[in-house]
């Protein structure tokens, strides 16, 4: 800048006339930055959008590698591959074509002011206007006029790659945090674990997933929760957990709405085990630590064997040290489970929820878990969200969820031989 300045002042000190004729051109080279630059945003956004979409194929296919290969479809995915990696090539020279114009063109017009004043101030020289020193002199001058202009618009082209990068980010910053505590959240220290929902309704994009739904859980006691999949049985527990808040209605625990509570304490005093549970890469016992890290050697053996883990640990090389889950020892399904089941008995939670946590199962371990859960349930409230009948009969109390709505309600044994929606679901399992 302060280079720009002082040259611009010798130059007009020099001859004003001689300089208003060197930059007759300027505001056109202006116009061209101003032009392309306006083009280069959008094709900058193009390019980024280009290279997540390329980001995201990747990491699809390479978690569904073996989907892929079973289905003979590297080819295809190969050539998806090739379509997206073109399309981001094209878009990165398009990109750079533009950079040029709007960069490269006003510098070339700048160079063509030289020109200019090459022909008019040698013209004044002949007639004697000006000597040839003060020509020679002003374009020494001029020469170093378009290092800094083209510095400067460099720049200029610079900070729009930069604001749309940086209006992706913000994009993800500015997203609203749909799940907030309250201010005055009230720190919640000994739970009962009573649960009432009152005519809740929640919807997603598509339609109602529980519409108008109540029901009471008293504390320590048992609900199970039944239904063909997709009636909203797992929504009952991401609202529970407050992952999601109703739309209209109020969910209660010990008479406290989830909503003024503490988010930390509702997620101490009720735990999910859920259907495909989350084991991180780390030792066995720090999975099964990982809702109460304070927990001493023992009490994580205690609840490994209350959860039907013990047998799988002890043919274990490392035993409860071994490193399973992504880029350590592989576990099945049921594995995975039996660690998320031992994990949960070990935050002793006041409510429990169990989103059809025994249905990767195989028949043995799963009778070893129930059996657990039996343990695990006692004077603790539970909500049993399960496909399996003699689960289901052993609760307290059943509610029947088809489409959004509750359809019957009612103890087990009274439903079962009313003969209604609750014992049709099992028909097949009955027989
Ligand atoms: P269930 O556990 O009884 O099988 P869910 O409670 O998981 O059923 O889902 C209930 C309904 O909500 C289903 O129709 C499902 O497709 C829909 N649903 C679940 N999660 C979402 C989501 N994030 N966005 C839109 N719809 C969803
Ligand atoms: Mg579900």
């Amino acid at each position: 800048m302060l280079f720009l300045i002082g040259t611009v002042a010798i130059l007009l000190m020099l001859d004003w006339r001689l300089f208003l004729v060197g930059v007759a051109v300027m505001p056109l080279s202006l116009w061209a930055l101003v032009h392309y630059r306006r083009r280069l945003e959008g094709r900058i956004q193009l390019l980024r959008e280009c290279s997540a979409d390329i980001g995201n194929f990747l990491i699809e296919t390479i978690q569904g590698v073996k989907l892929i290969v079973t289905s003979n479809a590297q080819e295809r995915e190969v050539d998806r591959f090739r379509a997206k990696n073109d399309a981001f090539i094209d878009a990165l020279m398009r990109m750079r074509w533009l950079g040029y114009m709007s960069g490269g063109l006003p510098g070339l017009l700048i160079s063509a002011g030289t020109a200019v004043v090459f022909l008019y101030g040698g013209s004044q020289v002949i007639n004697g206007a000006i000597t040839l020193g003060t020509l020679v002199t002003f374009m020494a001058y001029q020469m170093r006029l378009p290092a800094p202009v083209q510095g400067l618009m460099g720049l200029y082209t610079n900070l729009a790659t930069a604001r749309v990068s940086l209006r992706r980010v913000h994009e993800i910053l500015d997203a609203e945090v749909e799940i907030v505590e309250a201010p005055d959240a009230v720190a919640l220290t000994e739970v009962a674990g009573s649960i009432r929902f009152d005519d809740v309704s929640f919807a997603f994009d598509r339609g109602p997933v529980l519409d108008d739904v109540s029901f009471h859980v008293p504390a320590g006691s048992t609900l199970a929760v039944v239904g063909p999949s997709g009636a909203g049985k797992s929504t009952i527990v991401d609202l529970l957990l407050r992952h999601l808040d109703p739309d209209a209605g109020a969910i209660s625990l010990d008479g406290h709405d989830l909503r003024g509570l503490s988010l930390a304490d509702l997620r101490r005093h009720v735990v999910v085990v859920e259907q495909e549970p989350f084991v991180f890469h780390a030792t066995i016992a720090e999975n099964v630590r990982y809702g109460r890290p304070e927990a001493s050697d023992d009490e994580v053996a205690a609840a490994a064997r209350s959860a039907g883990l013990d047998s799988f640990i002890e043919q274990l090389p490392e035993g409860f040290d071994t490193e399973v889950g992504e880029r350590g020892m592989a576990v099945s399904a049921g594995e995975r489970q039996r660690i998320a089941v031992a994990r949960a008995f070990l935050a002793d939670p006041a409510v429990l929820l169990l989103d059809e946590a025994t249905a990767s199962l195989d028949p043995v371990s799963e009778q070893q878990v129930i059996a657990g859960y039996e343990a695990i349930m006692q004077g603790r409230t539970t909500i049993l969200i399960s496909h399996r009948l003699d689960m289901a009969r052993q609760a307290d109390r059943v509610i029947v969820l088809d489409d959004a709505r509750i359809v019957e309600q009612g103890a087990p044994s009274q439903l079962w031989d009313a003969g209604g929606a609750f014992p049709r679901l099992f028909v097949g399992a009955a027989q």
